[in-house]
């Protein structure tokens, strides 16, 4: 079994070796070549880079997005039958880039609004300028995956916490949750002004813990019943 995946790994470093530009993030050839199975092209080492940095991947898209800064007059809003193309529901990040009156066209990200260029890399290390096919850093792309499923992240988030409750500090079981601090029902109430791409930190590392499910069941009832209250003060 070794040796065939040292045979197909030999194939894939000829390969790789082959299409690899002169130039090439040293970092993401590090790590292509420290993994289990060489990726066989220097896209699929951006990906695959990216993909194992979820976190350092969520803090440059917001990064990024700082040097953008949001649109002229936009703010946060959620689809209605006349604008479709904003988010469904205030569970998706706030992305102004995304919207079709915001959109920066090609080989502009539409997660951040920078420049992208060749493998989707976020710094043109090449002198070529943006890349026209790209509308997405790789890095974005992970970044908006760990934004929208935080839960798929769950293992990672632990090993941060030192397998700690978030909550409690107790020792984090097996069946521990991913949480937002601030629930994004409540950002989507009370934060909704907040500067973007401030309010990506919502969706991001700032805003996540992971903790125990019965301090999670407690959490969230303690939001339902804040939640009543203000509905029944409202009423
Ligand atoms: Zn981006």
């Amino acid at each position: 079994m070794s040796e065939t995946i040292a045979l197909q790994n030999a194939r894939s470093l000829a390969r790789l070796n082959k299409a690899l530009p002169d130039i090439f993030p040293a970092p993401v050839l590090q790590h292509a070549l420290a993994r289990r199975f060489t990726p066989p092209m220097p896209r699929l080492a951006v990906d695959s880079y990216w993909r194992l940095h979820p976190l350092r991947a969520d803090r440059l898209a917001r990064a990024l997005a700082a040097r953008t800064g949001a649109p002229a007059g936009w703010t946060w809003r959620l689809a209605s039958k006349r604008e479709r193309d904003l988010p469904a529901t205030f569970r998706m990040p706030a992305a102004p880039y995304r919207e079709k009156k915001h959109t920066l066209g090609p080989g502009f990200c539409c997660v951040c609004g920078q420049p992208a260029f060749r493998f989707g890399w976020h710094a043109d290390l090449w002198e070529e300028g943006p890349n026209r096919k790209a509308q997405w850093h790789t890095a974005c792309v992970t970044a908006w995956q760990f934004w929208n499923a935080p839960s798929d992240f769950v293992r990672i988030l632990r090993r941060l916490q030192q397998r700690r409750c978030g909550q409690t500090g107790g020792r984090l079981w097996k069946t521990a949750e991913v949480d937002h601090r601030v629930p994004l029902f409540r950002v989507w109430r009370e934060h909704r002004d907040t500067p973007w791409p401030e309010l990506l930190g919502f969706w991001g590392l700032p805003n996540l813990q992971v903790i125990n499910r019965d301090a999670h069941v407690e959490k969230c009832a303690d939001e339902a019943g804040w939640r009543s209250r203000r509905a029944a003060a409202v009423v």
